[in-house]
């Protein structure tokens, strides 16, 4: 029988209330089911937040060094579970293998890193216009957080939302992606043995539009931290306003590398391809745009179809392959769709595109790296996400067109401009509008010490990573206190 994973409640595994089970399929080879995940029902959230609500009287007590000892501790379990870890990532994501290693180690440092944020949760002291009056700020828990993830980095997203929200006090329902339950079992397995007080994570599986969208509207819920597509986290942040509750949003991006005329072609060349066919372009910071100045324009296309067609399609296992599969089918049609949309548009493919339809890549939701010439700024292909493998390239004449187009979408994640020129440098990062600005550098990710997330329709509430993380899970309580003789 196909392995069954479990939801995990109150320090309990337990079956869903409703004894279904949707299948979890492997991209790569869509006749293997990998395991099976609950599909749960409402009465399993309403257990879940319960057994949140009474763990979290608890656990908020606890002092905040003490509870950070927790997130210590799984990162040393982590570091010895670093090859579990990326072999489930793999095998149920499909990023290859050394895609996924990088993540594992991007988790590593977000344990590290939040475990010293125990020691620091300090709130400040206040002068006080009165005379014998103290007066300070102290950073107290929200209270029960649902965290609702997405598959495309599914070890390290649901840890930089667990980790801040469990050190400031709060307790947690994790409702991670259905495309990836067994990385979300491993998580929160880690945590569990890292000593963490039952009923402090709690995770739920099963469809986003009943688990997630009853955890959104649950009375007992205060805090609400979502990263996924902005259609869906346009809509829970509305739903989380009804029920004033706090929401924080990380969304959809379509981010643009320009390259200047004064640039490192070769460079930029190298940063965009990473960008644009790393991880099957399915990263939030993906290089979906190449803006290109005129006087490099030839050169760069050139080279960048000559970085596509080096790219290698494959299982991420294999060592050879540097392209996995689109993560599910939905994904994968809607890649396909868009490239029915650029041959309306009438943009030039300067390779084939599509999918493969015989051999062994034809068993998965794989796809050919795409370079498409001849863009402007108004298609829907220079403006929406596509999330796959497929680059726009759009020529420029001058810095101020360059920050136009780039400019010219909903999104506003991250943008990079390749110059060598400082004052134009400046005007990027004044102009440009994204919530991550590189100079020199790919498109991609960012550290774990530093805040990370969009503008427009890209985010909403505090960022994500580094100190403004532990932020959007504490309220801050000012406190006057008149110790006059
Ligand atoms: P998605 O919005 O389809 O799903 C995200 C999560 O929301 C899943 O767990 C899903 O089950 C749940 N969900 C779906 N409908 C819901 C509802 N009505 N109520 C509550 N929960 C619901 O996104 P996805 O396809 O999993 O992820 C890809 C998207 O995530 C892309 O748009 C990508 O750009 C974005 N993303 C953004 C960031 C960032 O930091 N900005 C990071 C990673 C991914």
């Amino acid at each position: 029988m196909t392995d069954r994973l479990l939801n995990f409640i109150d320090g309990k595994w337990v079956e869903p209330y409703t004894n279904e089970w949707l299948d979890n399929i492997n991209p790569a080879n869509t006749d293997e089911v990998i395991n099976q995940l609950p599909a749960s029902s409402t009465d399993d959230v309403d257990r879940a937040v319960s057994a949140a609500v009474e763990a979290q009287k608890k656990w908020r007590k606890v002092p905040a060094p003490k509870r950070a000892e927790v997130v210590f501790e799984a990162h040393r379990l982590l570091r010895e579970r670093t090859d579990e870890f990326a072999e489930a990532l793999t095998r149920e994501e499909g990023k290859v293998i050394a895609e996924s290693r990088g993540e594992v180690q991007h988790s590593l440092d977000l344990l590290e890193f939040f475990s010293g944020e125990g020691r620091r949760l300090n709130g400040e002291t206040i002068p006080s216009s009165t005379t014998g009056i103290f007066a300070c700020t102290i950073k107290a828990p929200v209270g029960i957080a649902a965290l609702i993830t997405p598959w495309n980095f599914p070890v390290a997203i649901p840890i930089w939302k667990i980790a801040p929200a469990i050190i400031a006090g709060n307790a947690v329902v994790l409702k991670p992606a259905e495309q990836t339950p067994t990385t979300a079992d491993l998580v929160t397995k880690l945590f569990e043995e890292a000593g963490l007080p039952a009923g402090v994570l709690n995770t739920v599986h099963g469809v986003g539009e009943k688990v997630g969208a009853h955890l959104v509207s649950h009375d007992d819920v205060n805090a609400i931290s979502f990263t996924g597509s902005t259609e869906v986290g346009l809509h829970i942040y509305a739903e989380g306003a009804k029920g004033n509750k706090k929401v924080q949003c990380e969304m959809g991006g379509k981010n643009a590398l320009v390259l200047l005329a004064d640039g490192d072609v070769d460079g930029a060349v190298a940063a965009t391809a990473t960008g644009a066919f790393g991880a099957t372009g399915q990263r939030c910071t993906a290089t979906s745009r190449a803006i290109v100045h005129e006087d490099v324009y030839d050169e760069f296309v050139e080279k960048i179809v000559a970085a596509a067609e080096a790219a290698q399609p494959g299982d991420g296992f294999d060592p050879e392959s540097t392209l996995g599969p689109s993560v599910d089918h939905r994904q994968f049609q809607q890649v396909l769709d868009y490239l029915d949309v650029a041959r309306e548009e009438g943009v030039n493919f300067e390779l084939p595109a599509g999918k493969f339809d015989d051999g062994p890549l034809a068993r998965g939701y794989f796809l050919k790296p795409t370079v498409l010439t001849g863009v402007t700024p108004e298609m829907r292909v220079a403006k929406e996400e596509i999330f796959g493998p497929v680059l726009s390239v759009i020529k420029v004449s001058s810095i101020e067109e360059a920050i136009d187009v780039a400019n010219n979408t909903e999104y506003g994640l991250s943008s990079a401009v390749w110059t060598r020129d400082v004052s134009r440098v400046f005007h990027w990062i004044d102009d440009i509008e994204t919530g991550v600005v590189r100079i020199n550098q790919p498109t991609l990710g960012g550290e774990v010490q530093a805040p990370f997330g969009g503008v427009k329709n890209t985010g909403v509430g505090e960022r994500e990573k580094g100190k403004t993380a532990i932020q959007f899970f504490v309220e801050d309580k000012t406190v006057y206190i008149n110790h006059a003789d």
